[in-house]
């Protein structure tokens, strides 16, 4: 394959006759030069093309170069050479140009100067073009592997999980619900009669894929999913997706500790790969976005992760009462607030808060002793606050049973999830990290619908 411009700008450059395609940036031409800075994504940084004044006075290029404006995609031969300018190494010496596809300047919409977010999300399909969104994307892959390659190398299994599911059971959240049933039809009809649905019952788009990864836990031991969830609550945050991928670890034979010092060594080892393996993009999200990001990466990469109770963390809160919208009490649901100021002003970096109690909490988890928490685990990061959310599950038959009874759920619908406590039931953890509010933190950027490709949320749904 022909090399890339991070490939070529990554080697001596010492005359090496090459081929550069990709987009315009900037073209820029003097009486003695011509300079066309082509970018193919493969790296933030251009190579600069440059035309010398016998090359850009020759009429066929000099005809071509009319058509380079910012945006068109381009053909460039020539030979590799040191640059002289400051900050990049190579440069093209060009000797042919071909225009591949134009970009007309008064109709393409991303010249040179700098467009807001807000602009850039009503053209989701040509924002990768620009310099943020091609290192969000670049670090979004990147971290996507190393999800892999870090459950991979502590043998986890991958496992994949049903995306529809037929059990409203899994209580994260508000669902979206699939159906073949033409609305019109039942609508005036003025009944539903689910039998003629395509799966004879109702069915929704998974909103967690703990429940059946557990059952995998149950026979591999350690496993995790990788996948998109959907949740269809009406929140207008810059926290919240109606669709996100979200990972989630089991470890059978494990308890809370386990699960904490997992989560930790995770994000340890996520913050330690965009460190080393997205410099360059890290690089610009620090010196435009967010200012000071490489330091503090750099020092939750391998720190260790402050702890505090539930029920501290709300005492904490309540000596500060006055500088919240929502007054904290113990039993409230900590809203992103508390948690930021935990993690800004409190502890300055991540925190574990751990034992909530068991009313804000799913069904599933592992009740205390005291009757009155729960064995759960929620990391919380300064910026935006909950970043992953996990427990110990709650693995005594009878105490699940009670407990599904006690919240006004269904018992029969979870027959199978009862049944891994009923054969073979061992004690086990997870939890959940949402892949964008990871991207969030290693970016900087600070709102979700700007680190994935094309964001989902209420009345947004464009692309
Ligand atoms: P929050 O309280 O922030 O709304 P949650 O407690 O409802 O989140 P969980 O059910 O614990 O979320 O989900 C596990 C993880 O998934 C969260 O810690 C978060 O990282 C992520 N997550 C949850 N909801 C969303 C969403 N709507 N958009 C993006 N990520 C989400
Ligand atoms: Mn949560």
């Amino acid at each position: 394959m022909r090399p890339s411009v991070k490939e070529l700008l990554g080697v001596d450059a010492a005359g090496q006759e090459v081929i550069v395609k990709g987009w315009v940036r900037t073209k820029r031409q003097t009486k003695s030069a011509a300079f066309v800075e082509v970018n193919d994504g493969s790296c933030m940084a251009n190579i600069q093309c440059v035309f010398d004044a016998e090359t850009a006075g020759k009429p066929e290029i000099a005809s071509t170069l009319e058509k380079v404006s910012t945006g068109a995609s381009v053909s460039v031969e020539g030979t590799l050479v040191p640059s002289p300018a400051a900050g990049q190494k190579a440069e093209l010496r060009a000797t042919g140009l071909q225009v591949i596809g134009e970009a007309p300047p008064d109709a393409y919409p991303l010249q040179k100067k700098a467009h807001s977010l807000e602009f850039l999300r009503e053209i989701a399909h040509l924002r990768p073009r620009t310099n943020t969104f091609g290192a969000v994307a670049r670090v979004r892959n990147r971290m996507a592997f190393a999800v892999h390659q870090f459950f991979q190398e502590r043998g986890f299994s991958y496992i994949h999980t049903p995306i529809i599911t037929a059990s409203d059971a899994e209580g994260a959240g508000a669902m979206f619900q699939v159906t073949t049933l033409d609305l019109e039809k039942v609508a005036s009809s003025g009944a539903v009669d689910y039998g003629y649905d395509f799966f004879g019952k109702p069915a929704f788009l998974t909103v967690s894929g703990q429940l059946n990864v557990e059952t995998y836990c149950q026979a591999l031991g350690r496993v995790y999913t990788f996948g998109p969830t959907f949740r269809a609550e009406n929140s207008n945050t810059t926290r919240h997706l109606s669709e996100f991928w979200m990972i989630e670890p089991e470890v059978a034979f494990a308890g809370i500790e386990d699960n904490i010092d997992l989560a930790r060594d995770f994000i340890h080892y996520l913050v330690q790969t965009a460190l080393r393996d997205c410099a360059e993009d890290l690089a610009f999200f620090d010196a435009r976005i967010q200012p000071g990001l490489i330091e503090s990466l750099k020092s939750v990469a391998s720190g260790s992760f402050s702890r505090m109770t539930y029920t501290e963390a709300v005492a904490e809160l309540e000596k500060h009462k006055g500088v919240f919208e929502f007054k904290p009490y113990w039993g409230c649901d900590l809203q992103s607030e508390h948690e930021k100021f935990l993690t800004e002003k409190v502890v300055g970096g991540p925190l574990v808060v751990t034992d909530y109690p068991k009313d804000i909490k799913a069904f599933y988890m592992k009740q205390n002793d005291d009757e009155k928490t729960v064995a759960a685990m929620d990391v919380l990061v300064p910026r935006f606050g909950e970043i992953i959310g996990g427990s110990e599950r709650e693995w005594r038959l009878p105490l699940l049973q009670k407990r599904i009874a006690d919240m006004g759920l269904n018992l029969d619908s979870y027959w199978w999830y009862l049944d891994l406590r009923r054969f073979g039931s061992t004690p086990h953890a997870g939890f959940g990290l949402g892949f964008e509010r990871l991207l969030l933190y290693v970016t900087g950027m600070t709102n979700i619908r700007d680190v994935i490709p094309f964001p989902r949320a209420p009345k947004l749904a464009d692309f």
